[in-house]
């Protein structure tokens, strides 16, 4: 019997991955809404995420390799997009196909909806393409009513259970469809407010401490509550109640929390969620039944152990709500040996079969363990690492796959810091609880995710403690640095979403009490108020009063700092192994932005290539050193500027020999001066007039004149970068003089020098051209005044591109330019007529909006500064076809954008020195991606 079911099985698969690949394409045309999964077969499988959602899709790929999985339905993601685009209207099929639907389910697990001998009731579930943990809407237990419940206890011979099954339902369907919740200005959930009075008459504390008849009454008071709120009667007829859970499920593709959420990881709204109607199996029959969450490797570390927890006697939101602390998944094997057993099977089949780590949610009713649920785990940018690293070794994935399966942005976790050891054994302990997210976090403490988000755009490090954390509470933990829960296990909402965030996390602090009403947090005798700082080490689960210094990671302790200890480190030795590997792939070169010799240094250690851009302007911010650029700014005369310029050439040279060196022979794109004024001259108050006069014998009044002359409304658009070199040559010569002369010095002594020497804000080519002239005429000069032949003192000139017009004449410009470096944070702002000082204010509510995506000062405005960057691109290789082209502004380190300028040809990025290793392995993805390989299709 059982090979014969294996042989069916296999079959099955085959013929069924082929019929849902062919139905995936028709599914438009043929207007199949709902895939059915159940009892070894499936209309769908694990490739089609788009259309079933990632859990409708896993659930038929569940189905089809024998694990067992409650029968149901998936009503497609193309129905939610349908249902939004015609006045929340369905396709005019999709109640028959739901019908038979549920007639199928009937028959594979022996129920039937609404009967009154044996009833089969379902839960209904959102599930879009990539997984929004807790952001969309579930109903659990429909298909109850009064009659129902009564054939329910009759059946189950179980009346407590029934009726628990029916308030459950009713609190769910009562809030989320019918929309009875706590209102304004009332404290406590009113579900929760009768239960409460429930167990209060009862004498008992928990909810499963309410008797059969306890929970009736509990029942009735519900209805009344929905009736009394809602103006409406709960429905009885299962059909109906179907109906309105399904609409609520659409409905909170758009709620407020979804929208967050899409927000903050770019997940389109066109994109739709799927609703998932599967039978309900049931945790909470007594003590041989159970459920739980579990990952098949811990997703905080990435360790190769079964990590999980579980509760008897429970239904599944009960592990994940944190109502009850559940049990880790080791003392399963106690309590319930055969289905323990039996999941660990499970663990490593799935593992196998999705060669990814799983995170699994399960039921076990009456000894029967059923799978809810599988999906790829998340996890921490460590425990991603750990975890692609080792299933490489395993010969679980190749190391193509590795590179594609970290989310290169997450790799910045690793170089997070960690608490000096020191501080934290001195510092006082005031609790402790899971380590949910690792690193370490200071800051003031706030009871609310709204004056969280308030005291962190003041600038505040916040950290957002709550008893336990809600979807509600997005917002807040989104701005917090860590989060601390004292209520909840590894698995409840604060844990998932702070582990994806990648913000610190501890929680279920058992040993702590909050105290709303007061503001207080209580621990270790020690009480804490809003405002007050502490301190949470995410890698252990300690939290400790005041701020205690970090120090940085064993990444930055290895490479940076080359301490051995931390170089025996796993996650030191798994991340150069990782790097190595990267560059193995990537095409894309990776340069750094860096002003000193010591941010090159550090640069170097992770793995920039050189300079792609130096801003002159920023060795001017050190010690008095401004004094002479504003005595250069304020001069108005040839005769004063020249006297200030000679003072900047001394440090400028001194800063250049250094950067130079540190280089060790790589190339340096130095950048001329590009001082917006306002950065100079527009913040100067009278002590700092006063200061300057005497130093630089002009008169305060004088200097006040001068400014006011020179005020500019527009500063970002005014006279900045190549203008000011045109208007004042000699501002271009001076800095030519010390680019060459530091680099004949750095190279008499044995290192080569290469400058590439960039102007910034062309918008003619004849500005460039002027500027080249003076730049070669200086550099003859210095040759001749050191005695050197041009191939004794070599450099290149290029120029910035960060100006629609250039990118618009880019093969003109490119008759005198060695280089282009786009400019992308003043190509945004110009190409957008966004400015990128002030845009934040409304920002915000352009993405509520659904205007932008993304902040685009961030992420590359790819369908529209990234055409001009294509037509830059273009331009300048119609003119020079080997022309070098680089980017430099801030996109240079986010891999969205570093992907698109793979994929436009670039040589090579540059960003700041710890965006470096997110850039290679972002570039790395790029190359993969570009020979057609994606996360999960490497074999
Ligand atoms: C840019 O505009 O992208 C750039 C790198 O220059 P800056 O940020 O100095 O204006
Ligand atoms: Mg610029």
């Amino acid at each position: 019997m059982a090979t014969k079911k294996k042989a069916v099985k296999k079959a099955t698969k085959k013929t069924a991955r082929k019929a849902a690949a062919s139905k995936t394409t028709k599914s438009a045309s043929s207007n199949k809404n709902v895939y059915f999964f159940g009892g070894g077969e499936a209309d769908g499988n694990g490739s089609q995420k788009n259309l079933l959602g990632g859990k409708g899709a896993n659930l038929a790929e569940m189905g089809l390799i024998g694990i067992p999985v409650p029968a149901g339905f998936t009503i497609t993601t193309e129905v939610c997009t349908y249902y939004y685009d015609n006045g929340k209207k369905y396709p005019k099929t999709l109640n028959q196909e739901i019908e038979d639907n549920i007639a199928k389910v009937e028959k594979a697990m022996g129920k039937k909806f609404g009967d009154l001998e044996n009833p089969l009731l379902l839960s209904v579930r959102s599930g879009a393409r990539e997984s929004m943990p807790g952001m969309m809407d579930t109903i659990l237990n429909l298909g109850i009513n009064d009659q129902v419940v009564e054939a329910l206890a009759k059946k189950t011979g179980n009346a407590k259970f029934a009726w628990d099954s029916y308030r459950r339902f009713l609190q769910m369907y009562g809030s989320v469809v019918m929309e009875v919740e706590a209102e304004a200005g009332e404290h406590h959930d009113p579900y929760e407010v009768i239960l409460d009075k429930a167990k209060a008459k009862a004498k008992v504390k928990d909810d499963s401490g309410l008797s059969a008849e306890e929970l009736q009454w509990v029942v009735a008071e519900f209805k009344k509550l929905i009736k009394k709120r809602s103006g409406k009667d709960f429905p009885e007829d299962p059909r109906d109640q179907l109906t309105g859970a399904v609409n609520a499920v659409f409905n909170s593709w758009n709620n407020d929390r979804a929208i967050v959420y899409r927000q903050k990881y770019g997940i389109p709204a066109a994109w739709g969620t799927a609703v998932n109607v599967q039978a309900m199996v049931f945790g909470n029959t007594g003590k041989t039944s159970g459920t739980g969450v579990a990952f098949t490797r811990d997703p905080a570390t990435g360790e190769n152990v079964f990590y999980g927890e579980y509760l008897i006697d429970a239904q599944g939101e009960d592990v994940v709500a944190g109502v009850r602390t559940p049990k880790p998944i080791a003392k399963m094997a106690k309590d319930l040996p055969k289905s323990h057993k039996e999941l660990l099977k499970i663990r490593t089949k799935l593992e196998k079969h999705f060669r990814d780590v799983q995170d699994v949610e399960f039921t076990i009713e009456e000894g029967k363990l059923w799978m809810l649920q599988t999906r790829n785990g998340k996890r921490t940018g460590f425990a991603a690492v750990n975890i692609a690293l080792d299933m490489v070794k395993e010969r679980l994935i190749k190391k193509e796959e590795a590179i594609l399966r970290i989310p290169a942005d997450d790799l910045s976790h690793l170089l997070a810091p960690i608490f000096d050891s020191a501080a934290e054994k001195a510092a006082k302990k005031v609790g402790n609880g899971l380590p949910a997210g690792p690193g370490a976090a200071s800051g003031k403490i706030y009871f609310s995710a709204e004056e969280s988000v308030k005291a962190a755009a003041k600038g505040e490090s916040v950290i957002l403690v709550r008893q336990a954390t809600s979807p509600e509470d997005l917002r807040g933990m989104i701005a917090a640095e860590g989060i601390l829960t004292t209520e909840g296990g590894a698995s409840s909402h604060a844990a998932l979403v702070a582990r994806q965030m990648g913000k610190v996390c501890v929680c279920g602090a058992h040993n702590m009490t909050i105290d709303y009403a007061k503001g207080t947090l209580t621990g270790n005798g020690v009480t804490l108020k809003q405002g007050d700082e502490l301190s949470l080490n995410g890698f252990v689960g300690n939290v400790y009063e005041g701020n205690i210094k970090a120090s940085p990671s064993q990444v930055i302790q290895g490479l940076i700092e080359n301490k051995a200890a931390a170089k025996k480190s796993a996650t030191y030795k798994k991340f150069m192994e990782l790097m190595k590997w990267t560059d193995s792939h990537r095409k894309l070169g990776v340069r750094t932005n860096s002003d000193t010799p010591e941010q090159v240094e550090q640069a170097i250690k992770f793995g920039a290539e050189g300079i792609g851009l130096t801003r002159a302007e920023h060795m001017f911010f050190e010690g008095n050193r401004i004094d002479s650029v504003r005595e250069m700014i304020l001069a108005d005369d040839d005769e004063g500027r020249a006297k200030a310029l000679k003072k900047i050439k001394v440090f400028m040279k001194k800063d250049f020999k250094g950067i130079f060196k540190a280089l060790d022979g790589r190339p340096a794109t130095i950048r001329l001066l590009d001082p917006p004024l306002h950065e100079f001259i527009g913040t100067m108050d009278a002590a700092q007039k006063k200061d300057l006069s005497k130093k630089i014998g002009m008169s305060a009044a004088a200097i006040t004149k001068r400014i006011h002359a020179l005020h500019e409304e527009n500063p970002m658009l005014g006279h900045r970068g190549c203008r000011l070199g045109i208007s004042y040559p000699a501002v271009t010569a001076t800095q030519v003089e010390a680019i060459l002369e530091a680099a004949a010095d750095v190279q008499k002594k044995g290192t080569k020098v290469l400058p590439e020497i960039m102007v910034p804000l062309v918008s003619y080519a004849r500005e460039l051209e002027l500027q080249k002239q003076v730049i070669d005429e200086t550099a003859a000069e210095v040759r001749k005044k050191l005695g050197l032949k041009k191939s004794e003192l070599k450099y290149t000139v290029g120029t910035m591109m960060e100006i629609p017009r250039a990118c618009l004449t880019a093969e003109e410009v490119a008759k005198h330019a060695e280089f282009f470096s786009f400019g992308t944070n003043d190509l945004t702002q110009t190409g957008l007529g966004l400015s990128r000082d002030d845009s934040s204010s409304f920002l915000q509510t352009y993405q509520d909006a659904e205007v932008l995506n993304n902040n685009p000062f961030a992420a590359l405005d790819q369908e529209g500064v990234g055409k001009l960057v294509e037509m830059g691109v273009k331009g300048g290789r119609s003119t020079k076809k080997k022309l070098k082209i680089g980017i430099c502004g801030e996109h240079g380190g986010d891999p969205s954008s570093v992907k698109f300028f793979h994929r436009t040809g670039l040589n090579y990025v540059s960003c700041s020195p710890f965006r470096i290793p997110v850039a290679r392995l972002a570039a790395a993805q790029a190359a993969l991606e570009e020979k057609g390989m994606a996360r999960g299709e490497v074999s």
